[in-house]
C-alpha cells in the first residue's frame, strides 16, 4: 500500500533517526513482530521489559509506514461519542473504552518520560467543541455520561469560549487527559532501548511468506532467510487488513499542515489539543519548536494517486480553516502532507487472535486514537503470552 506523501512534517525534522540492519541470517526466536511502526515498537518494548525476546522485521525503514505521518494527539476520546459506542458494545465495555484510553495516555507518558531522548511528549488539555448549535445537546449528554465515570472535564457555553479562545463555538468539553507527543521519534527510542535488553531490529526486510503450525510460525524474508518463532505478532498497521478474510477497516485519506516556528510559546489557551464534532473533523496542535499542526478535511477513499494530488488544495483549505478561527495568528505553510487514514464502524481497535491464523496475535489500533490503542495492544499481547487476562481483550476481541 501507499501510506502517505513524501514528506511528513517529522520525517523532514528528524530524518534518519537511527539506522538497522536488514536481515542477513535466518533466526529463531521467542517472539516475531512484523512492522516497526509505533505499534510494533511499543509491543517489542513491552515484551523485553519483561525479558521475552524478540524481532522486529520491517518491509520500509522504521518508522516510516504511517507513523512519521501521524500528527499525534493522544487523546482518550475516541472517535465515537461514548453514548454512540455504547450502542456498539453496551455501557460497560464503552466505558470501560473511555477509561484504558485515560489510563494509555497516563502510561504513555511514564514511557516517554523515561526514554533518555526528549520525544516531544507534552501532556495537554483537550477542548472538543460543538461545530454547529444542533450538536450541543449531544456535548452535554457526552459530558454527563464521561463525568459520571470518572473523567475529567468541564463543559464549556459560549460566553466561556469566547473568553479563551478567539473564535466563537457554541459549546465544549475542556478535557485534562490529553497529550502529544512525535510517534517517529517515539518509535526509535521505544526500539533503541529495548535493543538494549532482548529485541534485534531488521529494517528493509521484507516477510514475504507465513507458515503457521502447530508449535509455532515461520516467516518468509525477501532475501531468502527464515526467521522461526512461537509468536507472530502482525503489527502491519493498515496493510493487515490484507492478511485478513473479513473487511475490519474502512480508508480514506487525510491531510495535514504545519506552520512555520512562532516566537512565542504561548499560541493559544494552554496550548491545547482543539478538534470539533462535524465528520470529518478539524483539528489542531502546537509542537515542541513553536509550530502550529492542522489536519482534517478527509476524503473517503483509498487512491493514492489522487490523494497526493489533492495535498496542497486541501493544504490551501486547512489553513483557511485555521485562519477563520486565529485571525490574530500568522500562520505560514511550512510543511504539508497527506496520509491515508482507516477507520472501523465502532471506532476500536482490533486486538487479538482470528482462527484463521494459529499462534498469531494482531495489533491494529485504527481510528484518531491509532497511538493509544497501540499502547493497549502491547499490554494486551503482553498479558496473553504471559498467560495472564487483560480487561481489554474482551473488548477489542474480534470477536465483538
Ligand atoms: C495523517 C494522519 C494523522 C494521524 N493522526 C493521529 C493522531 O493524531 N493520533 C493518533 O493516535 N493516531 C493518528 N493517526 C494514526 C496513527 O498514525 C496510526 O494508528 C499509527 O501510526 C499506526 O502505527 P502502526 O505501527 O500500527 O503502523 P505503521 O506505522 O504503518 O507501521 C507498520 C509497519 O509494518 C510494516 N509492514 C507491513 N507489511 C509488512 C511485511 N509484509 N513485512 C515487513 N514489514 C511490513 C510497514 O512497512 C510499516 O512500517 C494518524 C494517521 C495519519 C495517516
Amino acid at each position: 500500500m501507499d501510506l502517505r506523501t513524501e514528506s511528513p512534517f517529522w520525517l523532514m525534522r528528524s530524518g534518519i533517526v537511527r539506522s538497522y540492519p536488514s536481515i542477513k541470517h535466518s533466526f529463531k526466536t521467542d517472539v516475531v513482530i512484523m512492522g516497526g511502526g509505533i505499534t510494533g515498537a511499543l509491543i517489542a518494548y513491552y515484551l523485553t521489559q519483561e525479558g521475552i525476546p524478540a524481532i522486529v522485521v520491517d518491509k520500509r525503514k522504521i518508522g516510516m509506514g504511517s507513523t512519521c505521518a501521524s500528527t499525534s494527539l493522544l487523546q482518550y476520546e475516541i472517535d465515537t461519542h461514548l453514548s454512540d459506542l455504547t450502542k456498539y458494545v453496551g455501557v460497560q465495555k464503552a466505558n470501560k473504552s473511555y477509561l484504558l484510553c485515560v489510563e494509555a495516555i497516563h502510561k504513555i507518558k511514564q514511557i516517554a518520560l523515561s526514554l533518555k531522548k526528549d520525544v516531544g511528549f507534552a501532556s495537554r488539555r483537550s477542548l472538543y467543541y460543538a461545530s454547529s448549535s444542533k450538536d450541543v445537546q449531544s456535548l452535554k449528554t457526552e459530558y454527563q455520561l464521561r463525568k459520571d465515570i470518572g473523567i475529567d472535564l468541564a463543559l464549556l457555553n459560549k460566553a466561556d469560549l469566547t473568553e479563551l479562545f478567539p473564535f466563537s463555538a457554541p459549546a465544549g468539553l475542556l478535557s485534562s487527559a490529553g497529550a502529544q507527543i512525535d510517534a517517529y521519534l517515539f518509535t526509535h527510542e521505544l526500539l533503541y532501548t529495548s535493543m538494549q535488553q532482548n529485541l534485534q531490529v531488521f529494517d528493509n526486510t521484507e516477510v514475504v511468506a507465513i507458515n503457521t503450525h502447530k508449535k509455532g510460525v515461520s516467516l518468509q524474508t525477501n532475501y531468502g532467510e527464515t526467521i522461526q518463532a512461537k509468536k507472530l505478532i502482525m503489527a502491519c498497521g493498515y496493510e493487515a487488513q490484507g492478511y485478513l478474510s473479513k473487511k475490519i477497516v474502512d480508508f480514506n485519506s487525510s491531510f495535514a499542515i504545519v506552520s512555520e516556528p512562532f516566537e512565542s510559546d504561548d499560541l493559544w489557551f494552554e496550548n491545547c489539543l482543539i478538534w470539533e464534532t462535524a465528520r470529518p473533523y478539524l483539528y489542531m496542535r502546537t509542537t515542541s519548536d513553536n509550530r502550529v499542526l492542522v489536519g482534517g478535511r478527509d476524503e473517503p477513499f483509498y487512491n493514492p494517486e489522487k490523494r497526493d494530488k489533492l495535498t496542497s488544495r486541501k493544504a490551501k483549505q486547512l489553513l483557511n480553516d485555521f485562519q477563520k478561527k486565529f485571525p490574530n495568528l500568522d500562520f505560514r505553510i511550512d510543511f504539508s502532507w497527506a496520509g491515508t487514514f482507516a477507520e472501523t464502524k465502532d471506532g476500536l481497535p482490533y486486538i487479538g487472535e482470528v482462527s484463521e491464523w494459529p499462534n498469531t496475535y494482531f495489533a491494529l489500533g485504527f481510528g484518531g486514537n491509532g497511538i493509544v490503542f497501540s499502547l493497549l495492544a502491547a499490554e494486551i499481547i503482553r498479558d496473553r503470552l504471559m498467560g495472564k487476562k487483560n480487561t481489554g481483550e474482551d473488548i477489542f476481541g474480534f470477536d465483538r
